[in-house]
């Protein structure tokens, strides 16, 4: 059987010529000049696509390695972090800050709803003594994107350092990361990249690299230390031996995203008639509001289980799609309309498969539609 028609929110589907990319020979990227220049281009793009001038690193590690190595080299101990939180990724967020010394205050959502910038300002005005904040761009397990740019500019007002994860949005949402004075962006390979899991990428802000260059207290371990990062180029050292395939990958990727010059109005285009082909069918979405682009999650309809419908997508369909986890684990399912997934044929076709699936156990769709149908 041909592998699966892949339509899960990261990873997402690899591209052919990205797969191809990876087939270059490997050389030693920890002398050879030209791999540093290579290093270097792949930062360069991947600073057009964040829309910035701030550095940008690639790290050796998946998007979690991207988190906690923010959180490592920023926070000191005893330092008051707000973690913003609508979702599993905006929760999680604060056990990084608390793992690394950091005072944790939670500033708490409904986990169904965007995060509300009124109450972020409200709460601000009251309380900003702050050394950085967390917060996420789109939270992938509920599908919710978050209003960054005006949270953001907020948190730099009152002299905030404003760490984002943004691994499921880069590329599919708009994000400005300079115009919105973010101060670290983290992304990821595997989301809307479309490529291979494996690698995380930042950018980082000049106050950001103070914060982290001028600590009173050492940086806690090597892999999640940044400071390490500062002058690679300069020197032409890398402080581990890069994934040099890995980064060939990334790079093909980035690239093809690039030359999209309409991606995010593919995104929003695919993921408007996504979630109106869930509604036409009398399906649930999870969100209230603040609908990602990149990812939709809607409710497991009464009379079968996510497994059931996972299952006969996979066998009979030859199509993955994905259930979410933590407390949203099999009550929502989850299609990642991300990058390489987001073209109208895939989404026809998991659409289509979806339809059967549903008739084969028997689920009325049209007699579960709320009020009228
Ligand atoms: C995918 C993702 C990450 C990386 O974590 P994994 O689940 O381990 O891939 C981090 N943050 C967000 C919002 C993500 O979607």
């Amino acid at each position: 059987m041909n592998k699966p028609l892949v339509m899960t929110p990261g990873p997402t589907y690899v591209h052919e010529d990205v797969r191809r990319a990876m087939q270059q020979e490997v050389g030693n990227p920890d002398v050879e000049e030209s791999f540093f220049e290579f290093y270097r281009e792949t930062c360069e793009r991947l600073k057009e696509l964040l829309k910035t001038k701030n550095d940008v690193i690639i790290l050796s590690g998946e998007g979690i390695l991207g988190l906690e190595a923010a959180c490592a080299s920023v926070i000191e101990p005893g330092d008051r972090v707000l973690c913003i939180d609508n979702g599993i990724f905006g929760n999680g967020f604060g056990d990084f800050v608390k793992m690394y010394g950091g005072e944790a205050t939670y500033l708490k959502f409904d986990y169904r709803r965007a995060v509300d910038v009124n109450v972020v300002e409200n709460f601000l005005k009251n309380d900003h003594n702050f050394k950085a904040a967390t917060l996420v761009h789109c939270e992938t397990p509920s599908g919710i994107t978050n209003p960054i740019a005006d949270i953001c500019k907020m948190l730099k007002r009152y002299g905030i350092l404003s760490i984002v994860d943004a691994v499921s949005s880069i590329g599919g949402e708009p994000l400005e990361a300079d115009e919105w004075e973010i101060d670290v962006v983290l992304g990821g390979s595997q989301k809307c990249i479309s490529a291979p899991p494996g690698l995380t990428f930042m950018s980082i802000s000049r106050d950001a690299w103070n914060a982290i260059l001028k600590r009173k207290t050492p940086i806690i371990g090597y892999y999640c230390n940044l400071a390490v990062w500062k002058s690679w180029y300069e020197d032409r050292w890398f402080p581990y031996t890069q994934p040099v395939s890995d980064i060939y990958a990334l790079r093909a990727a980035v690239d093809r995203l690039l030359q999209d010059d309409l991606r995010i109005e593919r995104h929003k285009n695919i993921a408007d008639r996504v979630r109106a082909a869930l509604a036409d069918r009398g399906l649930e979405l999870y969100p209230e509001n603040g609908f990602s682009n990149t990812v939709t999650a809607f409710y497991v309809p009464d009379g079968a289980t996510f497994t059931d419908i996972y299952n006969i997508m996979l066998s009979e369909h030859n199509i993955l799609i994905a259930g979410s986890f933590g407390f949203l684990k099999d009550k929502v399912i989850r299609i990642g309309h991300m990058g390489e997934n987001c073209y109208e044929d895939k989404i026809l076709k998991t659409f289509a498969a979806l339809d059967k699936t549903f008739e084969k156990l028997n689920i009325d769709l049209r007699n579960k539609l709320p009020g009228s149908r």
